[in-house]
C-alpha cells in the first residue's frame, strides 16, 4: 500500500536503489577479495556414526573482510556465482585444502576423505575437470581421498555434460556426492545413472527429526533407497545425541554437525586430527 502514496512510492525507490549501491559495492569488494585472496578455509569433520571415528572433513570458505570480520558463505556464494567469481574462488579453496590435506599428510596424520563443495558454474566450465586433474598433480593430494560435494541442480543442469564430468572424474578416482538431498528434484531413477558415491542429508530434515516424526519417514526413505543403490549416506546439521541415535537406528553412515563440532580453522582442526591419534 505505500506504493500509493507519492512518499510511499519514493521511499520505495530509494530502498531499490540502496539496494542496487549496496550490491555494487559488494560486488567490488568481492571481486577484489578474489583478487586479494581473502579467504580463510574452515574444515568441520565428518563422523561415522558406527564407532564415532573420524571419516573425512568438508571445508567451508569464509571471507576475511578488512572492516567486518569474518563473513559467512552464506552472504556471498549467491553473489560469486552470478557474477562468475565463484569459479577463481572455488579453485582457490580447492587448491588450498588440497594442500593442507598434503601436508597433514606429510606430518603422519589421518585426515580422511577431503569433501569440497563445486557450484554449479564451476561443474559447467568445460575445462573443469581438466583443472580439477592439474590441482591434484600440482598439490600431490590423493585423488581416491578427494570428494566433490554438488548440488542436485548442478547434476541436473545440462544434463549430458554433468553426466560425462561426473565419469571422467570418478575415472580419475574422485568421489561424487550430492549435497541438500531432498532439496531439489533429483530422482532415485535419474541417480541410477551416475556413480555416485554418497547423498547428504539437508539440514531441514535433520533438524526436527525424533522417533516417529515425518521427518524419520523422509530420512529413513532417503537412507534405505541409497543403500539399495550402493551410496553412503552423511546426515548434515546433527546437532543433539537424539538425532544421532534416529539416524544411527536408519544405518546413516556419517553425520556432521555442531553435536561433533563446527567448522573450525586449520589449526584447530589439526589438533582434533592429532588428539584422535593418542587415543
Ligand atoms: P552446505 O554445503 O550445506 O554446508 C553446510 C552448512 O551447514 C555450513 O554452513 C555449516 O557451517 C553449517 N552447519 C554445519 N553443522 C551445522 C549444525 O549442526 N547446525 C547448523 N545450523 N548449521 C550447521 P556455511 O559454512 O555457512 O556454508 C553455507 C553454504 O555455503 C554451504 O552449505 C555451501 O553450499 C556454501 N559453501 C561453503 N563453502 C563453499 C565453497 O567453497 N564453494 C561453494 N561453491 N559453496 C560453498
Ligand atoms: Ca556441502
Ligand atoms: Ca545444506
Amino acid at each position: 500500500r505505500a506504493r500509493e502514496t507519492g512518499s510511499g512510492f519514493e521511499y520505495y525507490h530509494m530502498e531499490m536503489k540502496r539496494d542496487a549501491q549496496k550490491r555494487m559495492v559488494m560486488v567490488r569488494e568481492l571481486r577484489k577479495a578474489v583478487e586479494d585472496l581473502h579467504f580463510l578455509p574452515y574444515y568441520q569433520p565428518q563422523y561415522s556414526l558406527h564407532n564415532g571415528n573420524i571419516l573425512g572433513m568438508e571445508v567451508l570458505v569464509r571471507w576475511k573482510h578488512q572492516d567486518r570480520g569474518m563473513i559467512g558463505p552464506g552472504e556471498f556464494i549467491q553473489l560469486a556465482e552470478e557474477t562468475g567469481l565463484i569459479v577463481p574462488l572455488g579453485e582457490w579453496v580447492l587448491r588450498t585444502a588440497c594442500m593442507q590435506w598434503k601436508e597433514w599428510r606429510n606430518k603422519g596424520l589421518s585426515p580422511g576423505k577431503l569433501a569440497v563443495n563445486v557450484s554449479a558454474k564451476q561443474f559447467q566450465q568445460n575445462d573443469f575437470v581438466h583443472k580439477v586433474e592439474s590441482i591434484l598433480e600440482e598439490t600431490g593430494m590423493d585423488s581416491q581421498s578427494l570428494e566433490l560435494e554438488i548440488t542436485e541442480s548442478a547434476a541436473m543442469y545440462d544434463t549430458d555434460k554433468a553426466v560425462a564430468n561426473i565419469h571422467a572424474l570418478s575415472d580419475l578416482g574422485i568421489a561424487i556426492s550430492i549435497d541438500d538431498f531432498g532439496t531439489g528434484y533429483l530422482s532415485f531413477g535419474y541417480l541410477k545413472k551416475f556413480p555416485i558415491q554418497k547423498l547428504k542429508i539437508e539440514r531441514s530434515f535433520v533438524r526436527d527429526l525424533r522417533a516417529d516424526s515425518d521427518n524419520e519417514a523422509i530420512v529413513s526413505t532417503i537412507i534405505t533407497m541409497a543403500h539399495k543403490l550402493g551410496m553412503s549416506v552423511v546426515a548434515e546439521g546433527v546437532e543433539t545425541e537424539e538425532q544421532a541415535q534416529v539416524l544411527r537406528t536408519h544405518r546413516c553412515e556419517g553425520g556432521q554437525g555442531y553435536l561433533f563440532h563446527q567448522p573450525m580453522p586449520a589449526q584447530d582442526m589439526e589438533k582434533l586430527l592429532k588428539s584422535n591419534m593418542n587415543n
